[in-house]
């Protein structure tokens, strides 16, 4: 099995790049973000639950993320893989993803961290809102605060994976297939 966490500040390309590993690996995508997003939309209790911590830019508590993320791997257990997009995003997220691959003896294969600078973030998701419909891109001071979240809560997870061996970084600038070709030659090394 291929388990991919694809890792990065909010606005570095992990959900563009994660289209185009589905299809050259045939994984599994699992978006905690988007599955948030979903159940918001659906108004379920979980996205009534997410939605608040979303609009502010906060993440949603740990308990209630990693519940989620389990019952989707559950729901996939002829899966070839998966690509783990925005999450883990905490140090615990990241130990109770260890604990519950380990028992299923499918263990991460590599955190692929994309990698780019603070104002081509900003830059990014300032022209995402024009088309993505998402609240917390239109906002600087949202944009401002899940850079901020990212820094303090969920860098220290490349650490985690660092100490594993499991830890690569790949330059985030450049055209699509360019980073593509990037992660690609770090998957397959
Ligand atoms: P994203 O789509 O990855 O940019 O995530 C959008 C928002 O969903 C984040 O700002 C958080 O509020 C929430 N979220 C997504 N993934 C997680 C996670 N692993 N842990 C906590 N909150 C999350």
């Amino acid at each position: 099995m291929l388990n991919i966490v694809l890792f990065g500040p909010p606005g570095a390309g992990k959900g563009t790049q994660s289209v185009h590993l589905v299809e050259a690996y045939g994984l599994v995508h699992l978006s905690t973000g988007d599955i948030f997003r979903s159940n918001i939309k659906g108004n379920t209790a979980l996205g009534q639950k997410a939605q608040s911590f979303m609009d502010k830019g906060q993440l949603v508590p740990d308990d209630v993320t990693i519940r989620m993320l389990e019952s989707e791997v559950n729901k996939h257990s002829d899966a070839k893989g998966f690509i783990f997009d925005g999450f883990p995003r905490t140090t615990a997220q990241a130990e109770s993803l260890d604990a519950f691959l380990d028992a299923r003896k499918t263990p991460v294969t590599c955190m692929l961290a994309l990698e780019v600078e603070e104002n081509e973030l900003k830059r990014r998701l300032l022209a995402r809102a024009e088309t993505s419909g998402r609240p917390d891109d239109a906002d600087p001071q949202v944009i401002q605060k899940r850079i901020d979240v990212y820094k303090a809560e969920t860098a220290p997870v490349a650490g985690h994976y660092a100490l594993q061996e499991k830890f690569t970084g790949i330059d985030g600038l450049g055209t699509i297939d360019e980073i593509l070709d990037r992660l690609k030659a770090a998957i397959e090394h």
